[in-house]
């Protein structure tokens, strides 16, 4: 009995400790949980004021700038909603598009190149597009450019199927052009010459709108012919290949004596070649007062204005032949004489000029130093002269292989092969382009060389052998109203 009480006792009192064991780790669990909640809410609070400062730290500085209203960069805003994924494709996007209007522009600029039918070029710099997939040919929008500009190059014919050989070409010439008629047929001694080998800018103007009416197309003389290599090493000259349009009729223009000589100062002409604000050649005249404007006074500007406003006037960028003498400087500047004082400058300047002319599609040519006659001249004099054109006008234009004979007079009367000393020195000087004057084209295509005769398009040829000129032109629509009747 003792026993059984007492360990009912021991009993109780264990069940005691038990409890009081139970009830302090439920209260330690609470006092945990409670810590836990807190660290929690703590951690939380810390983070939002956190996330909260960061957002808004970037527009502190404008409400320091007394800003009514926070300022929100939406697009960071935006691009933060963006995944990267997201954010990959749209970059994406935006590169595919930027690299779409790269290649559109491309085509624009070839087939810009097209309207002087440079069909081979505009396919060349197509062909010769690298993006970020490759070639040209990876991009079907480049492909079927090609097609198309290679579908439209098919289509034209040699010569424009007006003829069958560059030997039937037409090949034009003047010389200055009269800027002011008023001056030039005042009446004084120089008039009659004047009415006889000039043309007007009047003229000049109606003659290019008509053969632009007819078909014409420039060509340089140097594309006429080219240069073919033979089995032996050596070249010999053969048809240039030209395809135009159906229709369409290449021809070569020259203009002699683009000199500006003294005599013909005050007389309504141009009296130099300059570049304008934009590095092209143009001309200048000088008005009675002696001050000076630029304009459309000569063949360089008025050709170019015209071909401006029709450049499918012109093949691949042609212009005209500028023949050029040495006994009063070239281009309208006195670089024959030493003692002047712009001596230095204006060989400089004529440089200058000479490559803006070359570079805007003219080409230049010699006109003989003393522009004497080429056949009556002695073998000393001959050689003489090519030494001092070489020196003095050569050396300042770069090199030319054009010979164009003052008053048109070959230095051999042959009409087979040159054969004479006169030629041999031409020759060796580098000249392969001779030019004559005839009332019909005609032109001799050697392996070595070209002789090409030209039409004077003058007062003389309006007035005096109008029949002549039949084939190009209804006179009646060319020549000027102020023009003298012929008075020689
Ligand atoms: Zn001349």
């Amino acid at each position: 009995m003792e026993k059984r009480k007492e360990r009912k006792n021991n009993q109780s009192s264990g069940n005691i400790q038990a409890n009081i064991n139970r009830r302090k780790s439920r209260k330690l669990r609470g006092i945990i949980v409670l810590e836990i909640v807190l660290i929690v809410i703590l951690i939380g609070s810390f983070l939002i004021y956190s996330n909260f400062k960061n957002r808004h730290n970037g527009n502190d500085k404008i409400t320091d700038q007394n800003s009514p209203t926070p300022v929100v960069d939406n697009k960071d805003n935006e691009e933060e909603k963006l995944s990267p994924e997201e954010l990959e494709a749209k970059l994406e996007q935006e590169r595919i598009k930027r690299e779409n209007e790269e290649r559109e522009n491309l085509i624009a600029e070839a087939e810009k190149l097209t309207i002087g039918y440079d069909y081979d070029g505009a396919i060349e710099m197509i062909k010769a597009y690298q993006g970020p997939e490759g070639g040209y040919d990876v991009y079907p929008v480049l492909k079927s450019a090609i097609d198309k500009l290679i579908a439209q190059k098919d289509a034209l014919l040699l010569y424009g199927g007006s003829y069958t050989s560059p030997t039937q070409f037409n090949h034009v010439f003047f010389h200055s052009l009269i800027a002011d008629n008023s001056k030039a047929f005042d009446g004084d001694y120089d008039t009659v010459g004047y009415n006889m080998y000039m043309t007007t800018v009047t003229e000049f103007k109606n003659m290019m709108e008509s053969m632009y009416n007819d078909g014409y197309v420039l060509v340089r003389i140097h594309d006429i012919v080219k240069e073919a290599m033979q089995e032996d090493g050596s070249t010999k000259f053969v048809p240039g290949e030209i395809y135009l349009p159906e229709g369409k009729k290449p021809f070569v223009l020259s203009q002699d004596d683009v000199n500006y000589y003294d005599y013909m100062d005050g007389d309504g002409f141009a009296s130099r070649i300059v570049i304008d604000e934009n590095g092209k050649p143009t001309t200048e005249m000088i008005l009675d007062d002696g001050s000076t404007v630029v304009g459309p006074f000569d063949v360089v500007s008025v050709l170019n204005e015209f071909i401006e406003e029709h450049p499918d006037f012109s093949y691949k960028g042609a212009k005209g032949i500028l023949a050029i003498t040495g006994y009063e400087g070239a281009l309208g500047y006195r670089t024959d004489d030493p003692s002047s004082p712009t001596y230095e400058q204006d060989k400089e300047t004529v440089k200058k000029v000479a490559q803006a002319l070359r570079d805007d599609g003219w080409e230049l040519a010699s006109h003989t130093w003393g522009h004497r006659n080429m056949q009556t001249n002695s073998m000393s004099l001959f050689k003489a002269d090519a030494d001092r054109w070489e020196e003095e006008v050569e050396s300042l234009l770069g090199p030319v292989d054009i010979m164009i004979f003052p008053y048109g007079v070959d230095f051999e009367s042959t009409m087979g092969h040159y054969k004479s000393e006169k030629y041999q020195y031409l020759k060796e000087k580098g000249f392969k382009f001779y030019c004559g004057v005839d009332s019909k084209p005609w032109m001799h295509l050697k392996d070595e060389y070209v002789r090409m005769t030209r039409r004077p398009l003058d007062g003389q040829a309006m007035l005096e052998f109008p029949k002549r000129l039949e084939d190009l032109f209804d006179l009646s629509t060319i020549i000027d109203p102020e023009r003298p009747a012929k008075n020689w």
